[in-house]
């Protein structure tokens, strides 16, 4: 049985651990030494670190982990990562050390150009790794890609199974959704969703993972298409807005100033 861990870092990140009764596998460990408590304190050893792209709240702790742990270290093929050992491009396949997991590297670039997700079954459940690309009701800055990068690359995530459990790289989930609700007033997931998520948070839990299901009916910026985000956004720009990709833009650049 593998267990999927939140471990927070910084102010408002998930370093996501992967673990059995032994082994752990670390995603994103922009810090060391929240991982190294933890795995003290269960008596787990690092078999593996996964890294979805190069910002250093995402990498920065792996020099530190390598130190204490020599382990192999899956990073996107076209972004420089602290001791990458082994370059995933879209389609690679990792064999998780120490766990029978096994995820496959999608290209989802727009947020960093190289960014990648991993996705695969843990426990038989569908499971997607994806930084800070898709966020619940939000999605990643764009400081190295075009809008129609990013909306391609979340046009990929949202395709997969509507079950798929989604594990971003950062809280920023309460936020997103007082952007999402001036986007979509009237929808009343969204809402509803509004309220459990700050009761999750009341409680000091994380809202994460969410799901694909979930995020394509209360994530704006999955809902370009639709002829009432599409309005609103036209609404906020004051002027038309062409196609998809535009609105996508328009919401971003939105958000941006919200
Ligand atoms: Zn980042
Ligand atoms: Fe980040």
């Amino acid at each position: 049985m593998v267990s999927i861990i939140p471990i927070p870092a910084f102010a408002d990140n998930y370093i996501w651990l992967l673990r059995d009764r032994a082994n752990a596998v670390v995603v994103d460990p922009g810090d060391a030494a929240p991982v190294l408590d933890y795995l003290v304190r269960e008596d787990l050893a690092l078999t593996g670190v996964l890294a979805t792209h190069h910002h250093n709240d995402h990498v920065g702790g792996i020099p530190a982990l390598l130190e204490r742990y020599a382990v192999p270290v899956f990073g996107p093929a076209r972004e420089s990562i602290p001791g990458r050992s082994r370059a995933i491009a879209a389609g690679d396949v990792v064999c998780l050390p120490g766990l029978p997991v096994t995820l496959t590297g999608i290209d989802i670039p727009g947020h960093t150009a190289g960014h990648i997700a991993f996705f695969g079954d843990v426990d038989g459940q569908p499971s997607l790794f994806c930084g800070d690309t898709l966020f619940a009701a939000g999605c990643g800055r764009l400081f190295e890609g075009t809008p129609g990068e990013m909306w391609k690359s979340l046009s990929t995530l949202a395709d997969l199974p509507a079950a798929t459990r989604v594990y971003c790289g950062h809280e920023y989930t309460l936020a997103n959704l007082r952007f999402a609700l001036a986007v979509e007033p009237d929808n009343a997931t969204l809402r509803e969703r509004a309220r459990s998520e700050q009761a999750k948070r009341d409680r000091g839990e994380p809202t994460l993972p969410t799901s694909i299901g979930l995020e394509l009916a209360t994530n704006p910026f999955l809902r370009v298409s639709l002829p009432n985000v599409k309005a609103a956004v036209e609404r906020h720009a004051g002027s038309s807005v062409a196609d998809d990709v535009a609105v996508f833009a328009a919401l971003r650049e939105w958000k941006n100033r919200f």
